[in-house]
């Protein structure tokens, strides 16, 4: 199988396997008790988090593990909101937004707050002016991701943290598609990331919180995680997080430019009749989302078993919807209908992924010719 499906996980890394194996055999202690063993464990995590926080790399912040990023996400939407001074009662988010952030917002909305969905360009891009027109005092937060997992675009995060603070708005960044893969740019209050994006295990998330900017609590309890976010935390999951981390910290430049030359060998693999969905100028590399006229889809990929690549985000793919984010693009109906995403990284051969192009390839000029 060629696994062209890095938005929606990527394999773990040997060395976050190595790193989490005593963790999941021998060394069982609750890293919350008081005992040897249980500091050796809650040491262990101190270290993961120190990890998670050099590879987000921003300053004056310290990261909270959570289950999920979806998890982070809620938290820190729910956990502002609650903390709101009266009069600011407005969130400004975008319509390409993850369903994490997308849902949670609707839900605040179902209970008095007063929501802003933008729209996006048509390359994907929130226009900047207009972001600046929706702004005033009674926004709270403003909620932008870096990396779009559909369509790999990169919005401009510092920029707009700068307009929200001038506002005195917090931003929250979902950093999920761009943690270890890109430098997280500075200027959010909130990030949100997750483990099983940068090789590591399935089940962990973390909220990075700049010192103040803390949610309130939004899962009660023990008080683990300094009273912000109770549970007791799972050794080997956090480990894991750490060791994928510290990996993608080192990589970074080099998946990066790996990535780089991978995404230049599928297009021309691909031939012509694609066209890319989204800003080719701003985005993230291991991220190609292609669409052709008259494609089918979903027939594409059933043609297609051994090769694992994607309609769009994992999330949303079971239910038959078109995508959100493409339809945000302008995209009709049938356009998104035949549009596909290819994610590919740190462990993706050229040689593996020419292979997928051209076979994408030659089994959409199939379906081209029995149309005919
Ligand atoms: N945000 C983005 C951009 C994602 O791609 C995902 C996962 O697909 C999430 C949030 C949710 O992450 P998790 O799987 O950790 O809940």
């Amino acid at each position: 199988m060629i696994y062209l499906d890095y938005q929606a996980t990527t394999p773990v890394a040997p060395e976050v396997a190595v790193a989490m194996q005593p963790w999941v055999s021998e060394k069982f202690a609750n890293p919350h008790s008081p005992s040897r063993a249980g500091h050796e464990a809650a040491a262990a995590i101190e270290v993961a988090r120190k990890h998670v926080e050099r590879a987000i790399g921003l300053a004056s912040g310290s990261v909270a593990f959570t289950g999920s990023a979806t998890e982070a996400l809620n938290w820190a939407l729910k956990g502002t909101v609650e903390k709101l001074e009266p009069k600011r009662n407005r969130i400004i988010t975008l319509a390409t937004e993850h369903a994490a952030v997308l849902d949670t917002c609707e839900w605040l909305a179902g209970r008095g707050v007063d929501l802003t969905v933008l729209p996006v360009r048509p390359d994907g891009l929130l226009d900047l002016e207009l972001l600046e027109r929706e702004l005033d005092q009674r926004v709270a937060l403003v909620a932008v991701m870096l990396v779009n997992n559909e369509i790999g675009v990169l919005q401009p995060v510092s920029e707009i943290a700068d307009m929200a603070h001038r506002v005195g708005a917090l931003m929250l960044c979902d950093a999920v598609q761009g943690l270890g893969r890109l430098v997280i740019p500075h200027g959010p209050d909130l990030v949100a990331v997750s483990a099983h994006k940068i090789h590591g295990p399935k089940g962990i998330g973390a909220l990075w919180m700049r010192k103040g900017a803390e949610p309130a609590p939004f899962i009660h309890g023990g008080g683990q995680e300094r009273g912000l976010r109770s549970g007791t935390l799972s050794p080997q999951l956090c480990v894991g997080f750490g060791a994928g981390a510290q990996l993608a910290h080192e990589r970074c430049q080099r998946d990066y430019d790996h990535v780089c030359r991978l995404w230049h060998a599928a297009v021309e693999a691909l031939g012509a009749g694609w066209t890319i969905n989204g800003s080719t100028a701003h985005r993230y590399h291991g991220n190609l989302n292609i669409r052709r006229d008259g494609l089918d889809a979903a027939r594409l990929l059933a043609d297609l078993r051994d090769v694992a690549f994607s309609l769009g985000s994992a999330c949303a793919s079971g239910s038959g919807r078109p995508s959100h984010v493409l339809r945000a693009l302008g995209l009709d109906y049938r356009q998104s209908r035949s549009s596909v995403r290819l994610g590919f990284g740190r462990y993706t051969t050229q040689r593996e992924l020419v292979e997928a192009c051209g076979r994408i390839a030659a089994a959409a000029k199939s379906q081209e010719r029995l149309l005919a």
